[in-house]
């Protein structure tokens, strides 16, 4: 039976190009982490043969789907868009119940889920993202003659998709990894994220559906069940694979790097892993309003039980009255916080791993109220001072949920000596009045070099999905800091240029073909232009 025949109800099966496939490994349940109880169906999780069948699959499709026009991959992102939200309820009710997030959220989350996919429909219509360049021939230029060459950028070929535990939606099976992948004109196979696999289904039926809908090979998307170090790195190192996206820790993704790297052909991977989002409230901004910084930096804190790959996990500012104001203000917030339950007791139980072995290192300044539901993330705040912290790697560490450490230093010159120890960041935040913009400019210039984002006088949480944005940053907050996940330019991780030189106009594609016929922006001769 193929999916498309489905309705309704979960199957606890994988999906393999249209194909429903039960898993004959280890059968995982989801776990409400919020009561602890076990969710059904069970998903079976698949094999070396599901692997191969749901890459060959998508290796045939490869061909068709990349020659696709981009007003028909655009027409399939809006429709996999319309599924999605037309699943809105079930997928509320689903994914509140496997990771313990508030249907607000998660109803938050479907909206930017459809809205990336419709984002990417828009991108592939206005065209630019073929990077057309055109030199024209120069028969009479000496003492050589100038070829004609002419760019466009073409899809790398079948993606591995690694669902994220922390955006069941906005991260996993149609997030912005597989929107920009098959934007670009990849198709996908993912591997489902073992805490929501029933979100999973249900975000792969509406992919599946979609496929089926716009006549789009069935091979362009599969979805597998399996364990990240047997199925993950068989399907990061089957030679069908061309690239790879993934959101989650540290050591997840340098593994799948370095699986990566040891293929015979190795192959990109897109690894966004560790960051510590370091926040600066200089000296007038703090003098301005200590209180109320301190208290909003807490609700960035705790927002989600902080589990959010930009989560404020550090404040470095100079010490002295104001900023013992912040850190009592922050204090009051932290000590009323309530705790909430987080995605999986596996990271509840890294995350109280990670404080006690902070509270060994660091003085304790607030911990939130005692939880009284299961894997609760009851909010840490810390503090040190800037020697400890240089003189620390265990400090530097990221804990994933609601635990921030504040960084005291002697004057502004220490907080750049700090500034320049760490490592890379997705975000840098830094709050600044007009009397702080000598220090501020200072320290931009040294952020640059250690995050993808620098804002002012806001907080690093809610990453704003357009063409501007970079969600990205050196190692470890990603694996290749020259892109992002998050955004339109997202798209070009997917793609690699090439030159076409002296081939005649009726072989050429179509964005790259006299006339401009796709009307889209050219650079000829190094001017933009769309004549
Ligand atoms: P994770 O353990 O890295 O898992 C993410 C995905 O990668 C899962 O599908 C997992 O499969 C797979 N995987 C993990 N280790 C692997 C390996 N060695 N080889 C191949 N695949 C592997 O992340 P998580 O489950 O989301 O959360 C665990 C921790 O990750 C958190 O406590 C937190 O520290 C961190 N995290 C960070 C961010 C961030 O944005 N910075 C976001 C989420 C999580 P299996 O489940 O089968 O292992």
């Amino acid at each position: 039976m193929t999916t498309a025949e489905r309705t309704g109800t979960l199957t606890g099966q994988m999906i393999i190009a249209g194909e429903y496939v039960t898993g004959t490994g280890r059968a995982i349940q989801a776990v409400n982490p919020a009561t602890d109880k076990l969710l059904t169906p069970a998903y079976g999780h698949g094999d070396a043969a599901d692997v191969e069948r749901a890459t060959a699959a998508a290796w045939q499709a490869f061909g068709p789907y990349r020659n696709t026009t981009s007003a028909d991959r655009a027409h399939f992102l809006d429709t996999i868009a319309d599924n999605v939200d037309a699943a809105r309820d079930e997928l509320v009710e689903r994914a509140t119940a496997e990771t313990g997030l508030p249907a607000a959220r998660i109803t938050g989350e479907v909206g930017r889920t459809s809205g990336q996919l419709r984002l990417f429909a828009s991108v592939l219509r206005e065209g630019s993202w073929h990077g057309a360049r055109i030199d024209p021939a120069l028969p009479d230029r000496t003492p050589l003659p100038r070829p004609d060459i002419r760019q466009r950028r073409i899809p790398l070929g079948p993606v591995a998709v690694f669902g994220a535990s922390n955006f069941p939606l906005a991260f996993s099976v149609a997030g912005g990894d597989t929107a920009s992948a098959l934007a670009a004109g990849c198709p996908v196979v993912v591997k489902a994220h073992d805490a929501h696999p029933g979100t999973s289904e249900l975000v792969g039926k509406a992919i599946t559906a979609a496929i089926v809908a716009s006549g789009m090979p069935a091979g362009t998307f599969s979805l597998l069940y399996g364990a990240g170090s047997e199925l993950g790195v068989a399907l990061v190192t089957d030679p069908n694979i061309k690239a790879v996206g993934f959101t989650g820790s540290r050591s997840g993704g340098t593994a799948l790097v370095r699986a990566a790297a040891a293929r015979p052909e190795p192959i990109p991977v897109y690894a966004e892993m560790s960051s510590i989002n370091p926040v600066y409230p200089l000296a007038g901004a703090l003098r301005a309003d200590a209180a109320g910084l301190g208290r909003a930096f807490v609700g960035s804190l705790t927002m989600g039980s902080g589990q959010f790959c930009t989560n404020p996990g550090l404040v470095i500012a100079v010490d002295g009255p104001d900023l013992d104001t912040f850190i009592e203000s922050a204090s009051q917030a932290v000590s009323g916080s309530t705790p909430t339950p987080m995605l999986t007791p596996n990271i509840a139980r890294s995350y109280t791993g990670g404080v006690d072995e902070f509270e060994k290192a660091a003085t304790v300044v607030a911990r939130g109220e005692r939880p009284e539901g299961p894997n609760a993330c009851r909010a840490a705040l810390f503090a040190t001072d800037a020697d400890t912290f240089l003189a620390s790697t265990e400090l530097q560490q990221e804990i994933f949920g609601a635990s921030s450490l504040i960084v005291k230093c002697r004057d502004q010159q220490q907080v750049r000596e700090v500034t320049a120890k760490l490592e890379g960041q997705l975000t840098a935040t830094v709050h600044a009045a007009d009397t702080d913009h000598d220090d501020a400019a200072e320290l931009v210039g040294d952020l640059e070099l250690k995050a993808g984002r620098i804002l002012f006088n806001g907080w690093p949480t809610g990453v704003e999905v357009g063409h501007a944005m970079v969600h990205g940053g050196p190692y470890p907050s990603t694996s290749d800091s020259r892109t992002t996940s998050v955004g339109s330019l997202a798209i070009e991780r997917f793609l690699r240029p090439v030159a076409y030189q002296d081939v005649p106009d009726a072989l050429r594609p179509a964005a790259i073909a006299d006339g401009n016929p796709e009307h889209i922006w050219r650079r000829i001769d190094g001017e933009l232009t769309r004549d």
